[in-house]
């Protein structure tokens, strides 16, 4: 079953390996379940770089045509149900177009896997169940409820008048100038970053991001065949001197960046580094893409960036963090030069944000929201606060933890003997999970990092997680 290759042809190795088994995995020379060799040793056989096999495994995982698992390899898939054997004849969804995703959908399939009952999940990045938004917000919608000719209809793409106008009220309290007609309501922030990814920049072109970034960001930036520039991040924010030597002899369409409470490491970027990020960016003529659905529970309120230079960002957030995901509500603002552009992608995702949810919001928002989120800031002190507590007894010091204050999540820094899989592994044997490094790397690296959201658990449990992984450090060790 050795793919033949022909070193001579222009047809790229990957491609290769990966027609000869797709054609043995199609004619039934390589039966449902029948094992494929590991990527190392096939790329061994051949002679071939390792990311060579890997790749073209990766293509018939898009396929559906083998199934991959951490830990037991490489099998070629099952026979789709209803199609009672396969046929040499190319099925339709092989000859799709080119499928442009790496590794993160099949990164963020796993992480859905690692919701079980009994284990200790610090995995998903969603509000804590205390306080609970709940009671008031049903209020919320019972009195939108009462104006039923409003809710029930479509609304205009750029979203509730009120809503967008209570928006542009509260950024220009944080700091940020803004006016309601700047604002675009999303079907959450998610939807933001699509709509930028799509707007600003064409497949092909390259984009700066933070590494580590949101995972979700990078999927969307990865679809669209952007490609990522990475500049690190570190206890101040984005290290902005990379961006300054990247621009030098770059031009990227736009930056990426989350300045407060950054996704996964928490840290806020300072002062100084905002004013030389926008003055870059005045500079070379590119625009910042600033995502921030933390800023708001910042224990010290920092103004958003777009505040310093509104002509040169374009802003997203949402309430998925401050009240809960499941509305699927989240803006943008964007200088007045490009919003007729943002709009129309806008309108062709959805037409227009749930007005129902949008009324409802808009009531929220001028009754309970400033109270719900003072009461969530504190929380989240005070799981930080656990949790240090809980670590410092629990994990060797050699394992680094990102000095922050209040926000959702914890980063940590393993020492080089210790890798974040196998720790993870280690830890879900005891019951414990948390996100691997890798997801928030845009093109490689991360093994050395995990993520731990401590507001996916009860405040109670987050000591025992803690310990968990301390063990799992333990046994990884040993
Ligand atoms: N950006 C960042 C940095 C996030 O962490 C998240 C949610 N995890 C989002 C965007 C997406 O949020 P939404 O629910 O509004 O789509």
């Amino acid at each position: 079953m050795l793919p033949k290759l022909d070193r001579e042809s222009i047809v790229p190795l990957y491609r290769q390996i990966y027609e000869s088994l797709r054609e043995g995995i199609l004619a039934g020379t390589l039966p449902e379940s029948t094992r494929l060799p590991p990527e190392r040793s096939l790329a061994e056989r051949l002679n071939v770089n390792r990311s060579t096999v890997v790749h073209a495994y990766r293509e018939l995982v898009a396929d559906g045509l083998i199934e991959q698992r951490v830990g037991s390899g490489s099998r070629v898939a099952p026979v789709l149900r209803g199609q009672p054997e396969r046929s040499a004849a190319v099925p339709w969804w092989v000859t799709l177009p080119p499928w442009r995703v790496g590794e993160f959908p099949m990164i963020l399939g796993e992480l859905a896997a690692k919701q079980e009952p009994g284990k200790i999940s610090f995995v998903q990045g969603v509000a804590p169940n205390e306080p609970s938004p709940l009671e008031e917000l049903a209020k919320s919608f019972s009195l939108a409820s009462r104006d039923a000719r409003l809710v029930l209809s479509y609304g205009d793409s750029e979203g509730y008048e009120p809503l967008r106008e209570a928006i542009s009220n509260r950024m220009t309290h944080r700091g940020a100038k803004t006016r309601s007609k700047d604002v675009i309501v999303l079907t959450g922030s998610t939807q933001g970053i699509m709509i930028v990814a799509q707007s600003l920049a064409e497949p092909g072109d390259e984009i700066v991001v933070e590494v580590p970034s949101y995972p979700g960001a990078l999927q969307i930036f990865q679809i669209c065949g952007l490609r990522a520039i990475p500049v690190p991040v570190d206890e101040e924010g984005m290290r902005v001197d990379h961006v300054e030597a990247i621009l030098r002899t770059r031009r990227p369409r736009f930056i990426y960046t989350m300045p407060s409470l950054h996704n996964p490491t928490n840290v806020t970027m300072n002062a100084d580094r905002r004013e030389r990020l926008v003055t870059l960016a005045r500079r070379a003529g590119i625009p910042i893409v600033e995502d921030d659905p933390y800023g708001e529970l910042a224990a010290d309120g920092n103004a958003p960036l777009v505040g310093l230079a509104p002509e040169y960002v374009v802003y997203l957030s949402t309430f998925s963090k401050t009240i809960a995901p499941s509305l699927r509500v989240g803006w943008l603002s964007a200088p007045s030069t490009i919003l007729d552009r943002l709009l129309l992608r806008k309108q062709a995702h959805d037409m227009a944000t749930s007005l129902y949810v949008q009324a409802a919001i808009a009531d929220y928002l001028s009754r309970s929201y400033d109270a719900h989120v003072s009461l969530l800031r504190k929380e989240l002190l005070e799981r930080r606060r656990i949790a240090d507590e809980a670590i410092a007894q629990h994990w060797p010091r050699t394992i680094r933890i990102s000095p922050a204050v209040g926000g959702f999540y914890l980063w940590a820094t393993t020492p080089r003997e210790i890798r974040a899989r196998p720790l993870l592994d280690a830890a879900e044997r005891l019951g414990a999970s948390f996100l691997f490094g890798e997801a928030f790397f845009a093109n490689s690296g991360g093994d050395h990092h995990f993520r731990l959201a401590l507001t996916a658990v009860s405040r109670n449990e987050i000591a025992e997680g803690i310990r968990r992984i301390g063990d799992a450090i333990v046994a990884v060790r040993a």
